[in-house]
């Protein structure tokens, strides 16, 4: 039980009292720069006005207006980094803690079981949505907003995508993921789960079927490291899914090490350590200064006591009997800048060392979508590529979130935006039909 709870939400919700402070703190900007910051921008001022006023359900609608996913996003938006980075009090003072106030009006609604949208007056026009994570949620929400019919295939057995698997249960427990994904079904949305395009369906069947058709597939497992020993290896996706779904099963090592230095890659160390590694370490090629994962992500890291080994390239695993028992590194040098503009990580000859280690996780990013190659769609960089108004090559057929990332960090509420832009292109196309 006690290893379970090691991974609970981190941070309590606010206080009634503590809410009112924190609002009566808000400056109400004109043109706030906080809702500019904010990728769908949220109207923060308004959203924080009614919580000032205590009429939570005003401000829980102002923010789903923007965000049909504000729960999600009061949870894991990096804030110092969007909204917050941006409130005009944080030069000299502490910035409004936004994110926490747009829990406590998020949370107040669905406490409360509330429906805050009306069934829209139905127009007759049918969508498919492939994947109910953020971005497809988000689309088939606005969609079902509308009127039109919206069915949403989703290969796994719960829908919310990464928001359900793959975000750590410390930043937003699972109940929120599927609170929201039933707010979506309450829109009308027909959520068909365990249905995958390739498997179940082909793409041409939901253009026989639907008036249009968006891609929300994210991105696949982790891909290999293809050194020997790589069978060894856990991915790093399948150890957090594991800690959020079936934890009490989850085998943790007493020294564990985690390959990758970004957000995920943390999160593994995250779950690694509180759920009872007595040492943990965290492996990268190049130094902290090209770390991907937020600087406020690498203090909290520090915090929980994960070790580092930066210019460090693993080159073999060594097991024995089934078990892992250590990781072979290279020490490696810092070169010219490469195709991804950050200093090339070079092997320095004769660097071979062993750190040891009875469990490795890898956490190097996510293999590219495999549905572009099997629709024959012509990739960038491994993406699928859209026009602005989030349409293919393929005419009727749009795609957005992490599937279309090619620059930029991916995240959670830039794949709602996705979806919720992707959302208002199919609407006029289906219009514009009549
Ligand atoms: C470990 C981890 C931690 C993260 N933490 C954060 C964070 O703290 N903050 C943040 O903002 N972002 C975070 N992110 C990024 C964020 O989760 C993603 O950017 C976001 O989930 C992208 O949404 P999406 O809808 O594009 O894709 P996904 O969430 O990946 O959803 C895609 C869905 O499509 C389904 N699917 C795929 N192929 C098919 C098919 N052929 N047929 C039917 N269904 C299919 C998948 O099963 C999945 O449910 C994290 C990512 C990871 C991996
Ligand atoms: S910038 Fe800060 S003070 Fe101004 S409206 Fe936004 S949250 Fe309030």
């Amino acid at each position: 039980m006690a290893r379970v709870n090691a991974l609970d939400e981190h941070l309590p919700p606010l206080t009634r009292n503590q809410a009112a402070i924190e609002a009566a703190r808000c400056l109400m900007c004109y043109d706030a720069p906080c809702t500019h910051a904010c990728p769908t921008h949220i109207d923060i001022p308004k959203f924080i006005k009614k919580i000032a006023t205590e009429n939570l359900r005003g401000s829980a609608r102002t923010i789903l207006e923007s965000n049909l996913l504000g729960a999600t996003c009061a949870r894991v938006c990096p804030v110092q980094e969007l909204c917050e980075g941006a409130c005009v009090l944080g030069t000299e003072h502490k910035p409004i803690a936004i994110g926490r106030l747009q829990r406590y009006a998020m949370d107040y609604i669905y406490g409360k079981g509330m429906n805050l949208f009306p069934p829209a007056k139905a127009t007759g026009k049918t969508v498919a949505v492939i994947g109910a994570g953020p971005a497809g949620l988000s689309c088939a929400g606005e969609l079902a907003k509308s009127g039109h019919s919206v069915t949403l295939f989703e290969k796994r057995d719960l829908a919310g995508g990464l928001s359900t698997y793959g975000i750590i249960g410390l930043r937003e427990p699972i109940e929120v993921a599927l609170a929201e994904v039933a707010m979506i079904e309450k829109l009308g949305v027909k959520v068909e789960t365990g249905k995958e395009l390739g498997t179940d369906f082909t793409m041409a069947d939901l253009q026989a079927n639907f008036g249009a058709v968006f891609l929300a597939v994210g991105l696949g497992a982790t891909p290999g490291l293809g050194i020997p020993g790589d069978e060894y290896i856990i991915d790093g996706l399948e150890y957090i899914e594991q800690s959020k779904l079936d934890a009490s099963n989850l085998v943790i090592g007493r020294n564990v090490v985690v390959i990758g230095a970004g957000n995920t890659a943390i999160d593994c160390a995250t779950v690694a350590k509180r759920l009872g590694a007595s040492q943990v370490t965290m492996v990268y090629r190049r130094t902290e200064k090209e770390m991907t994962a937020y600087s406020h992500e690498y203090e909290f890291i520090k915090r929980e006591g994960v070790s580092f080994s930066f210019l460090t390239q693993p080159v073999r695993v060594h097991g024995e009997n089934g078990s892992v028992k250590s990781l072979e590194c290279l020490r490696m040098s810092l070169g010219p800048a490469d195709v991804s503009g950050r200093p090339s990580p070079q092997p320095v000859a004769g660097s071979e060392f062993s750190l040891p280690a009875d469990q490795i996780v890898k956490a190097i990013g996510q293999e590219k979508p495999s549905v572009a190659s099997q629709l024959k769609l012509k990739t960038e960089k491994g993406f699928i590529p859209v026009n602005e108004r989030f349409e293919t090559l393929l005419p009727g057929i749009y795609a957005g979130g992490d599937c279309i990332r090619t620059q930029g960090a991916a995240s959670t509420v830039m794949a709602v935006q996705d979806g919720k832009r992707a959302a208002l292109s199919i609407h006029e196309r289906l219009v514009a039909r009549d």
